[in-house]
Formats: C-alpha cells, structure tokens, sequence
C-alpha cells in the first residue's frame, strides 16, 4: 500500500470487533480481548483437488477475506501451484496463493501472513475439505450448491463438489470462520458457554432452510439468471455482502439502482467485504468503491449519493419491483416501506443475531414498520463482526436468486428468518402477521 496508516488505524480497526467479542463472549477489558485476538496464530489449508474447484475457490477467497478482518497471524498452508478459475474482482492473479495474499494484506496492512508450515501447531485452523497433515484443532467446511457444511469434531468433509453455485460457498466460509471465532474465545477466561461451545457437525441449506427434512433440495441454478432492476438501499455492510455474492454467481445480469450517501471509515474495514485499507483511510464513497466491483459483473443504472429519505427517485412513485435494504436505523426502514415495493427484503443484525425477512403481501402479513416499530435510539458504535453481516449478505443473495428464477419462487422466504451465527443449530423460520403497534400504520393498506 502506497499511503501511510494514521496513527489510531488499528485502533479503528478493531474497534467494533472488541465490542462484538465484549458482548458475545464476556465482559472482559477491551484489551484483553485485542490481546487475545493479537496472539492467536491461524492456518488456512485445503484439498487441492477441493481448491482446484470454482466451489474450494469461493470458499477459500471468503474465509481469507472474513478472518483477514479480525485475526492478525495468518497462514496460508496451500500448494502453490494451483491456478485460480473463478473469475471474480478479487481473482486477478495467476496463482491461487498470490491472489489471497495480496487481499488479505489489501484489506489489512497490520497483518502478518506466511507461506506457513506443515510441522507447526495452530491455535486454529480452517480446511476447506479435509488437509494433509493434522495443524491443529481444524473447522473442516465444504458446500454443494445451495448447501453448506461445516465440521468441528475433526471430521474432513473431503468430497469434490463442481456445483458452480457459490451461495452454499459462501455460507460455509461464514459459519466456519463464526466457529473459528467461537473455539479463538472458548477458554477465556469468564468466556460465556452458549455462545463458545463448538457447533458439531453442521449442515444448513440457504434454499429452503431445511436442513431438518430429508433428501435436501439443491436445485442447479440455470446458465443465466436476469434480475432485471434492483434497487440497493444502503451499500453498508450487509449490502455490500449481498453485493459480493451476486457478482459471484456466473451469468447473471441485471442493472443496480444503489442509494448510499455515506463515506467508508477505518471502523467499517472490519465487516465491508469489498472495502481495502486504502479505499477506508482515504473515505472513498461507500457508492464508488461499490461500483468499481460490480463494473462487468452489473451494470450501475443509477447510483445516490444520498439518504433513502432524501431521494428524489421517480421510481419511488413507479413502484419499486425488488428492493433490498441493508439501512441500519428503523426510520429508514419505514420510509422504504411506505413507497410499497412489490417485493422488499430485509436484512438485520444485532451482536450474532442476523435476521432476514421478506415483504410482499402486506395486506396480511408483517411489513417492516410491524418488525421494527421502535424508533433506535442512535449508536455509533455498532457491536458487529465480518462473518455476521456477510452471513446476512449472503442470505439476501440467496433470496433475490429465488425471487429471479421462476422454478424457485415456491421456495422464496415466508416470512422471516432468525439465525444466531454463534448458534446455528437453533435457527428459525416463522410467519408474523400485522402488528398493532406497526410504525408504518399499514393497516391502512388492508
Ligand atoms: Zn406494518
């Protein structure tokens, strides 16, 4: 990086991932927890014959790219021959290797990366499938389409998926590097047990959320999805991550309509999947540094570099078709949903918990004024992580895909989704109907 770090860089840096690992774990001193995640030493490996896939590669770029944003000692134990296959904005190298190095030290300049070391003993490691040689206690992921697999009991998952889907990808990398997160705290001291105690072994289909019924439906998405238009409101964290996983997805086309009228800060780099140090120390618009990785993927009808509120969009008055929300206070939300698009969706966090909900019919059931009737009251300091709301991109994703394709509308979300990232295992679908304290007064709209 050809500019110089501030002064305060890693302090922003690291400063909403020390209030996440505060209130999910215990209620230690900051430092201790920076402490903590200063010392860990953490190995990424793979099957070669996984990594050689456009499935291993989607998986590999996003647990590099999730824990290059709160770990520090980071080592790549990969061969170093293999090629890299996907074409995506963060694969423009050769060599699988040297692209991942030079993300992960694009996204953190503090990082300290090695080739790493076959005889050495990791504090944790993430193989994508199954490694050679045992490196520690390992979080073998791996996925097939739609669905994702993660295991903390030392069993590889080492079958070769060529499933060019890459949501079931990047779900397993998120939950992954979640149980990377959970066994770097379980022996703290005053570590708190639901939210560090391993996952086990994990299946979890973005498709129909059904990983409790059997034979899972995987469908094969078709050789080109057209999305049409799709408006993005905010390209904060959760957008951003939807962002990344649409350009993800071979053949689709379609034109973004983004609103975002905020600059990037160092405190973002901790969760902003397509933001590097330098677009962050120099405040690039949030806008900018989306459309430069959507160019060739997306096309960018129209971007606004304004609030939701303030935007002078004849499309709000047209009716907006699919609608994607990623804002982070309850006003916006309102608003969004008083413009009555035909479909929006929602996504949510707080500390682990991701929720994610789809508006259509709300006539009858729950709009977004009915799930968050309270005004917020105003926090600049968000307790948040990358994997929690790439987790949450990631769904979205899924949902516009099944929004898109004809064949999966039957499976499209009703209507909500609550997901603990520290304890997937408990995660539900439920249907919540209008509420009397709805914020937007949509019973008006009955
Ligand atoms: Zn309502």
């Amino acid at each position: 990086m050809s500019i110089k770090l501030p002064h305060n860089f890693v302090e922003e840096f690291y400063s909403r991932t020390l209030l996440f690992s505060k209130y999910s774990v215990g209620s230690e001193k900051d430092l201790e927890y920076f402490t903590r995640l200063k010392s860990i030493e953490v190995a990424i490996t793979g099957s070669k014959e996984i990594l050689q896939t456009f499935n291993g590669q989607h998986m590999l770029f996003m647990v590099a790219n999730l824990l290059s944003r709160f770990c520090l000692l980071i080592d790549l134990v990969l061969p170093s021959d293999i090629k890299t296959t996907i074409k995506f904005p963060f694969a423009k190298k050769d060599y699988l290797s040297v692209c991942l190095e030079s993300l992960c030290k694009k996204i953190n300049p503090c990082l300290s990366l090695e080739k790493g070391n076959k005889q050495k003993r990791y504090d944790i490691v993430i193989a994508i499938g199954s490694c050679e040689t045992d490196l520690g206690r390992t979080i073998f992921i791996n996925s097939d389409g739609w669905i994702a697999y993660v295991n903390t009991q030392g069993n590889p998952l080492g079958w070769v998926s060529n499933n060019p889907n890459p949501i079931g990808a990047q779900t397993a990398a998120c939950i992954g590097t979640a149980e990377a997160f959970k066994a770097i705290f379980s022996t703290f001291k005053g570590s708190n047990p639901y939210n560090t105690i391993a996952g086990g072994s994990i299946v979890f289909s973005t498709f129909d959320y059904g990983f409790k019924n059997n034979p899972m439906i995987n469908p094969q998405l078709p050789t080109s999805i057209f999305i049409d238009t799709l408006d993005l409101i905010s390209l904060g964290a959760i957008n951003s991550a939807t962002l990344y996983t649409l350009c993800a997805i071979p053949g689709l086309k379609g034109n973004l309509i983004l609103v975002e009228p905020q600059k990037l800060e160092i405190s973002n780099l901790n969760r902003y999947l397509l933001t590097m140090a330098e677009d962050a120390i120099l405040q690039k618009s949030k806008i900018e540094v989306a459309r430069k990785f959507a160019d060739n993927y997306l096309g960018v009808e129209s971007a606004f570099s304004v609030k939701y509120q303030e935007l002078k969009n004849p499309r709000k008055a047209f009716g907006m078709d699919l609608t994607v929300v990623g804002v982070d206070n309850n006003e916006s939300r309102w608003e969004i949903q008083k413009d009555l698009p035909k479909v929006l969706l929602c996504g949510g966090t707080e500390v682990s918990k991701i929720q994610i909900s789809r508006h259509d019919n709300i006539s009858e059931k729950a709009c977004l004024g009915c799930l968050y009737p309270k005004t917020m009251e105003s926090s600049q300091f968000i307790p948040t992580v990358s994997f929690i709301s790439a987790f949450s991109g990631v769904l979205l994703a899924a949902e516009i895909i099944k929004e898109k394709v004809e064949n999966f509308k039957d499976f499209c979300l009703d209507n909500i989704l609550n997901i603990d990232a520290l304890n997937i295992s408990h995660y539900q679908v439920c249907q919540l109907g209008k509420s009397p304290d709805c914020a937007c007064n949509c019973g008006k709209f009955t």
